[in-house]
């Protein structure tokens, strides 16, 4: 079986094991004679994955037991109207950080429910970087804070998460949730779609503090009040059931790997390789500032359309596979998730080294 070095944004590449797993109990789980696309989400077997997922998923993240784990539908672009619709509710006014594209999205959405104060933003630096933060300039009658604490197409990450004080910290965390240990009790909800480092795409987790439940009146749509979901374990309606089952494979993972500080110090290793060469290489660079660094999403330029592009044809015919930068960017980026062993970025470097010395 020939699999190649994936480097895709999202979906992105799954741990070998787990894809392995999922094939050997694809027509029959559990010896119930059934797969688990085929199950009731109201019998026994969905009801135990469901369960284990979740409880894998508060013991791999430290999840207080004043938090609910929804498992939703609609993508982590669901999550910029549902927080606004749930939460911008005593003030009608929330601080957002902007960040790229996805804080663009999340900023539009809030501003059908009230005020949006862009606290920051680092747009005129094309968003290389987070900007500083000054507390001074936080609203103190704010809702909620907006962070999206990894951006995925820029490649930056806040190295440190912003204290908000008494107001609840919102975190888009799509790009970077599992990848290092994070204190949950900062945060008033946590959300991210699956299909970075949770497992396919088509579930949304949402890790929200039980007082932020419910604010809303009963004016917005039963399926995007939080309560709804809070209230039926998920299973308002039927939720998306393969997504979720393979997520807990994940989590298992995870969980075998020795959890995520085991996976955090991989994943540094895997970065510092890959920035440190970019840093000595006399043709390709990276355009983030050091300290806003992502450590899942690296973007990198030759600075030379051209030469990008036969970079990322040749690493193709080498089995290092969709390398191509966001569309609105350009240049190259390689997103190295939880999932990307470090023999991936290795066989990466090698590949850039090689590249660097026949074109540079
Ligand atoms: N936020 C971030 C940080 C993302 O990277 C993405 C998707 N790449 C989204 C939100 C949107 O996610 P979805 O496609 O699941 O709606």
């Amino acid at each position: 079986m020939k699999r190649v070095y994936n480097f895709s944004a999202g979906p992105a590449c799954l741990p070998e094991e787990v894809l392995l797993k999922a094939a050997e109990e694809m027509v029959n789980y559990n010896n119930s004679g059934m797969g688990v696309m085929e199950m009731s989400h109201r019998g026994k077997e969905f009801k135990n994955i469901i369960g284990s997922a979740e409880a894998d998923l508060r013991e791999i993240m430290n999840i207080p037991v004043n938090y609910k784990v929804l498992f939703l539908q609609g993508g982590a672009s669901l999550q910029f109207a549902m927080v606004p619709l749930n939460l911008m509710i005593k003030n009608k006014k929330a601080d957002y950080v902007h960040t790229g594209q996805w804080t663009k999205k999340a900023i539009a959405e809030a501003k059908k429910s009230g005020t949006v104060n862009i606290v920051a933003s680092s747009e005129e630096d094309k968003f290389t970087r987070i900007p500083p933060l000054d507390p001074g300039m936080f609203s103190r009658d704010a809702d909620y804070f907006y962070i999206a604490t990894n951006n995925t197409i820029y490649g930056t990450r806040y190295a440190d998460i912003p204290d908000t004080g008494d107001i609840p910290l919102v975190a888009d965390m799509s790009s970077n949730i599992l990848s290092e240990t994070i204190d949950v009790a900062k945060f008033g909800i946590i959300f991210a779609g699956a299909q970075k480092n949770i497992g396919p795409a088509g579930v949304t987790i949402v890790i929200i503090r039980e007082d932020l439940i419910g604010l809303a009146d009963g004016s917005i749509p039963t399926m995007l009040d939080y309560r709804t979901h809070a209230d039926n374990a998920s299973m308002f309606n039927t939720p998306p059931c393969y997504s979720i089952y393979m997520a807990g494979l994940v989590f298992k993972w995870i969980k075998n790997k020795g959890g995520i500080p085991v996976v955090e110090e991989v994943n540094r290793k895997k970065a510092d390789i890959l920035y440190k060469y970019l840093d000595n290489s006399g043709l390709f660079r990276s355009p983030v500032e050091k300290e806003s660094r992502s450590l899942m999403n690296v973007p990198f330029v030759t600075g030379k359309d051209d030469l990008d592009a036969k970079f990322i044809e040749e690493a193709g015919k080498a089995g290092l596979e969709t390398l191509k930068g966001h569309r609105t960017v350009g240049g190259m980026r390689a997103s190295i998730y939880n999932a990307m062993p470090i023999e991936g970025v290795k066989a990466l470097v090698a590949f850039m080294e090689k590249f660097e010395k026949e074109n540079g």
